[in-house]
């Protein structure tokens, strides 16, 4: 049979579209694309997949197929298509069915989606029906999860219930060749949300364009909390020294750095370095927050937007809303969360109106209920690839992809910017950014989201995971639900998570060499780890390797006092070294830490490599106590020459020896070193960068060590510091050009963020492994 005859004959594809394919004009664009190829048949939305029959010609059934994958639309993405063929029905014509519901059918949900170009143009347009209306959406973008409460995602089943459809909006969500057929959220300004301002005592402010209105009380200097997609903002003149330390003061926020939003690249270019990956990270629909280099000397956003950084987190509008008070403020305009520093960021109005009073002079509020909590994801670009930090508006609830099929887990992250995950089938769904556990307000947030979760993808969880530290809220709570349902509680070790998580993303299963540097995460000889050097896989971990311990004076007071942790490790690592005047520690309390640390009173030993770099922070004059994590840390690496040219510096000396059967990095040598740098006045950045380029060194100097031993060539690096962009660069490079393959963190962030997803890997293949 030749090729000519068989493309001729009829045939009948029975055709099975998985991933996020509703809500996303998926439908419209199959009855699009069968059209075009002259194809009759059907298509639906049920519980689970798209399901698609179609029936043609041999030759225009394959073109289809071929443009179902590569045409889709911007916001879907497929994940599997299966294809049965078999003999035609005689199909008439092509109609989109009814939605059909299968028991225990569910599928990913869309992230919310920055506004389209489409909507973009009509909402500029002022001959366009929705001309300035700030809820304009369609099936390309606009809000998704924010408003979803339960699928199928109908519009009854989202905040968007209480607005009934205009004759025209209906006509178009009725409409398969409109872009905005089925688009759930669809409204206009006869039908849709509507916005209203109020000042801080929640009087309404009469006047005919609020957003005109909010625009102008920005420029004046006032702060406005603006309702956006997921949550409360709080907006101000970037450029406005008086208000940003105003909300500074607010806000309790000294000193960590505000993000900044601006109307487009071209203008964000007049302030920042913006390279062509960061630009196509800032406007693609997912338009996280991307740090990027600040011209500090040509910039006239003021320095206490990001005191004491050379990166600044700027986003573009992504929503009509943003899009039209950045083009009536023409100002850039600090956008940060709508809360009191380091509570969940509140949604609703009243809530608002009752928790930013005190804050904000102004509230552009509005009437669409917001479900879920969602904060701005934070990226950076390293090696030409965007790298998340803070992963939640755009990315959650999409699902990590697991290479198995997981039994339905629980596993509730870390205490830190915590995020949760849970498993079923090749899914993990890795929870937007919660928060840092640490008050009952963020617990009500975990708890909250973990239902939601649950109920939009049909998990049961049979087994829940939490950390190894007993007194974590996280860890409480996964205690007491295992208890209340009676199942299996697996406790994860904090850097074999943070390596596993890394594993994953990467599609490693291990063994590899895990170098994991972070803050603290507690360890199975129940110190403090957090300079780790593992043999690591999905299942399990040796630790080959750590940074030497040394005393955190008073606990966790050591961390807002790198002073403190600096007299911690000169103390106990270098006695005979002199206290430098740098540390300006009162001789009283000097002594009395000195006793602390040599009677082992309340100075629990740490292996941290955020502890390491704060003390040398500290002890360089950099910074002596913190206002926010890392800070120490943070300010030691922007003080680093800009292109450092590592050749150009010496480490400075350590030692590698074994320690009860560890590999153990000595650090001692290093602060004599440091010290005498400092007694002998070499400019900072030079110790910065000397101190960088020791532990790229060190590190480097280790994984060859464990390789020897081990055979292993490939090294992942996971764990808060490597947000370090100096480390990350020099360590890669290193490691890279002594022959070893490195595996770093893009979907997930390597901060704590990543640890509830390495704790739900490690859970499946532990429970696999006790069982079989
Ligand atoms: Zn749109
Ligand atoms: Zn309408």
């Amino acid at each position: 049979m030749s090729a000519r005859t068989s493309s001729s004959t009829k045939q009948r594809a029975v055709i099975s579209v998985r991933g996020v394919v509703q809500g996303v004009g998926f439908r419209p664009f199959v009855y699009r694309l069968a059209t075009l190829h002259n194809l009759h048949g059907r298509v639906r939305n049920t519980s689970g997949n798209v399901a698609i029959e179609i029936e043609g010609r041999g030759a225009d059934v394959h073109a289809f197929l071929d443009g179902l994958k590569t045409q889709a639309p911007p916001a879907a993405h497929i994940e599997t298509v299966e294809v049965q063929f078999s003999a035609p029905r005689g199909f008439k014509d092509f109609r989109i069915q009814e939605s059909q519901v299968q028991e225990g059918g569910y599928q990913p949900v869309s992230p919310d989606i920055a506004t389209c170009p489409d909507c973009l143009r009509e909402i500029f347009d002022p001959s366009d029906r929705r001309f300035h209306y700030p809820f304009t959406n369609c099936t390309n973008c606009g809000p998704r999860f924010t408003i979803i409460e339960d699928i199928p995602y109908d519009r009854p089943l989202t905040t968007m219930r209480d607005f009934k459809m205009c004759p025209d909006c209906e006509r178009e969500y009725h409409d398969p060749l409109d872009r905005r057929f089925h688009a759930q959220p669809n409204a206009c300004p006869v039908c849709g949300p509507q916005l209203e301002l109020v000042d801080a005592s929640g009087k309404k402010v009469e006047y005919p364009d609020v957003i005109e209105k909010a625009a102008q009380l920005l420029k004046e200097g006032r702060i406005v909390a603006v309702r956006g997609l997921g949550g409360f903002q709080l907006a101000c003149d970037a450029t406005n020294r008086v208000v940003v330390t105003l909300l500074r003061e607010r806000k309790h926020r000294p000193a960590k750095p505000f993000a900044v939003m601006l109307s487009t690249v071209a203008g964000v270019r007049k302030h920042c370095v913006v390279s062509a990956d960061e630009a196509r990270l800032m406007e693609s629909p997912e338009a996280p927050i991307v740090l990027v280099g600040w011209h500090r000397g040509k910039s006239d956003i003021v320095p206490e937007v990001a005191p004491g950084l050379n990166y600044l987190g700027i986003m573009l509008p992504y929503t009509p809303l943003h899009h039209l008070l950045l083009r009536r403020a023409g100002i850039p305009l600090v956008m940060t969360s709508g809360n009191l520093s380091e509570e969940p960021i509140a949604k609703d109005n009243d809530e608002a109106l009752a928790r930013l009073k005190g804050i904000a002079d102004y509230f552009l509020l509005h009437n669409r209920g917001i479900y879920a909590r969602y904060d701005d994801s934070v990226f950076m670009v390293e090696d030409g690839r965007p790298v998340a930090v803070r992963r939640a508006r755009g990315y959650a609830p999409y699902p990590i992809m697991l290479p198995y099929q997981s039994k339905q887990i629980l596993a509730c992250g870390a205490e830190l910017k915590n995020t949760f995950c849970l498993t079923r089938d090749n899914h993990a769904f890795l929870s937007q950014h919660i928060g840092d556990m640490e008050n009952e307000e963020t617990l009500e947030h975990f708890e909250n989201t973990v239902e939601l979760y649950r109920r939009l993808f049909r998990i049961e969880p049979q087994v829940i995971a939490c950390d190894l530290h007993p007194e974590y809220l996280p860890d409480k709570y996964a205690a007491n639900l295992a208890a209340e349902k009676n199942l299996p509680l697996v406790r994860v070790q904090h850097h074999h998570a943070h390596i596993a998580s890394c594993l994953l993303e990467n599609e490693v299963d291990g063994p590899v060499i895990g170098v994991a540097f972070d803050g603290a995460g507690y360890g199975t000889d129940g110190n403090i780890w957090g300079g780790e050097f593992l043999v690591a896989d999905w299942r399990g971990f040796r630790r080959a390797g750590q940074l030497e311990y040394a005393p955190m004076p008073g606990g966790a007071a050591a961390i807002r006092k790198p002073y403190r942790m600096a007299l911690g490790y000169l103390h106990f690592l270098a006695n005979d070294v002199p206290v430098p005047t740098t540390l300006q520690i009162d001789p009283a309390e000097s002594l009395i830490l000195k006793r602390q640390i040599d009677r082992k009173i309340n100075c629990p030993l740490t292996s941290s490599a955020g502890r390491l770099f704060d003390a040398v922070a500290a002890i360089a004059g950099v910074r002596r106590e913190i206002d926010y994590e890392a800070q120490a840390a943070i300010e030691l690496e922007m003080a680093a020459p800009a292109n450092l040219d590592a050749a150009r510096f010496r480490a400075y000396p350590y030692a590698i020896e074994e320690v009860s059967g560890v590999n153990t990095v000595r650090l001692g040598e290093i602060f004599r070193a440091v010290v005498n740098d400092v007694n002998h006045a070499v400019p900072v950045p030079d110790i910065s960068a000397r101190f960088h380029v020791t532990v790229a060194q060190m590190t480097v100097e280790m994984c060859e060590k464990i390789a020897v031993e081990t055979g292993l060539r490939q090294v992942a690096l996971s764990g808060g510091v490597f947000q370090n962009r100096l480390l990350l660069r020099l360590t890669t490079g290193q490691l890279r050009a002594a022959g070893f393959q490195v595996l770093t963190h893009h979907l997930v962030p390597c901060n704590d963020g990543g640890i509830a997803l390495g704790q739900a890997v490690i859970t499946q293949f532990t429970i696999n492994d006790k069982r079989g």
